[in-house]
């Protein structure tokens, strides 16, 4: 989608330190990491956000739980713990209007989140 980051990433306009890239997903390293691990994982489609989800993406966002929990084990921290967060909406923390999921690990994490 024009004039969105995410999409301008995944199109290679912007510059990232990518992780992951497959058909339908995409990953790559936060520019603001607030872990010693912070990953950002998205489908290539543009949803805005988790409440525009429909029911037709059921595969994709599963096959984005999958990169994540794939990029962990790859990366060698699935056995000592992960966070995967998706904030939605402004009041969650959202401020890139393209679903994606947070994959976090490094350290401990508190409950609940602030
Ligand atoms: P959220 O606040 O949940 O929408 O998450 C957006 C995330 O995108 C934040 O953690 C930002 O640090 C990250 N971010 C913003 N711009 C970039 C960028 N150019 N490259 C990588 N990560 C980015
Ligand atoms: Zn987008």
């Amino acid at each position: 989608m024009d004039g969105c980051l995410f999409c301008r990433i995944i199109k290679g306009e912007i510059p990232c330190s990518k992780v992951y890239e497959d058909e339908e997903v995409f990953a790559f390293h936060d520019i603001s990491p607030q872990a010693p691990v912070h990953i950002l994982v998205l489908p290539k489609k543009h949803i805005p956000d988790l409440s525009e989800m429909k029911e037709e993406d059921c595969g994709l966002m599963g096959k984005l739980v999958w990169a994540a929990s794939s990029i962990a084990r790859e990366k060698g921290f699935a056995g000592s713990g992960f966070r995967l967060v998706v904030n939605t909406k402004e009041s969650a923390g959202q401020s890139v209007f393209h679903v994606h999921m947070h994959l976090m690990s490094g350290r401990n994490f508190h409950w609940p989140p602030g």
